[in-house]
């Protein structure tokens, strides 16, 4: 089939990578890297785009500030540098299937990432490599939600996949309301007027003010973003 999506961008959450198999020290799961790594490889051998922006929630959040003593601000740059590594695992695994990458960092990390650099992205993405934009906006107050939608729509991307453990958005939570029924598809003003949370305000006004539709599905089933891809309506939910 061919893909609906010429141009993506994938958000992943930090926290999502911890997996099953955590002991308490490890931060991630080799294997849902490695699930993702292929499900990313097989929307590339398709012809599709791919830039990724990965989430820090699994080492390190910077919002907790009363619970820390860390200043918030200081926080976040710490769950910024979070990102890096998840960004790093991400690439180093997609490099060991044969996906080339691009690790671009929003903070100047020379000896381990490019700069951000808009339109280098855009001429990675058009060489076939897979581009992770890491550190978040660069910017503390912003989560990496909103680096997604930021970048979706500096990059020109056709959408935003926000990849959850849930598959899609639902008319209540599914975890407690046993009649909770999957959206399909769902407008940008229904969402704001049913309370229903997408992305953090941020984030989903400026993919709303820039026509960026959002795709909310669950990342951690194999061969999801896949499905995805080619447009299927029976995994997640669209916003647009
Ligand atoms: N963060 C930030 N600015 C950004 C992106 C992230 O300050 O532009 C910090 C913030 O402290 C956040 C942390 O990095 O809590 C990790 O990102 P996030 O919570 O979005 O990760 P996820 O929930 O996707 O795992």
């Amino acid at each position: 089939m061919l893909p609906k999506y010429k141009r993506i961008l994938l958000k992943l959450s930090g926290e999502a990578l911890v997996g099953g198999s955590n002991n308490g020290f490890d931060p991630f799961d080799p294997r849902v890297i490695e699930q993702y790594a292929n499900d990313i490889k097989a929307i590339t051998d398709l012809g599709v785009q791919v830039a990724i922006v990965i989430g820090g929630g699994n080492i390190y959040r910077g919002m907790n500030e009363h619970d820390s003593g860390i200043e918030r601000a200081h926080g976040d740059y710490m769950g910024m540098l979070a990102t890096m590594i998840n960004g790093m695992a991400m690439q180093a695994m997609l490099e060991k299937i044969g996906v080339y990458t691009r690790l671009q960092s929003a903070i100047k990390m020379e000896q381990i990432a490019e700069p951000y650099v808009r339109r280098r992205a855009i001429r990675h993405l058009e060489k076939g490599r897979v581009v992770i934009f890491g550190a978040g906006t660069g910017n503390p107050y912003f989560t990496t939600d909103t680096a997604g939608s930021l970048r979706a729509i500096e990059i020109g991307a056709d959408v935003i996949l926000k990849g959850t453990r849930v598959d899609g958005i639902y008319t209540a939570d599914p975890e407690k309301d046993p009649n909770a029924t999957r959206y399909e598809s769902i407008s940008f003003q229904e969402c704001i007027s049913k309370g229903l949370k997408v992305m953090d305000m941020t984030a989903f006004t400026l993919c709303m003010e820039n026509k960026l539709p959002i795709i909310v599905f669950d990342m951690n089933k194999p061969g999801n973003l896949l499905k995805v891809v080619e447009g299927l309506s029976n995994v997640g939910t669209l916003v647009s």
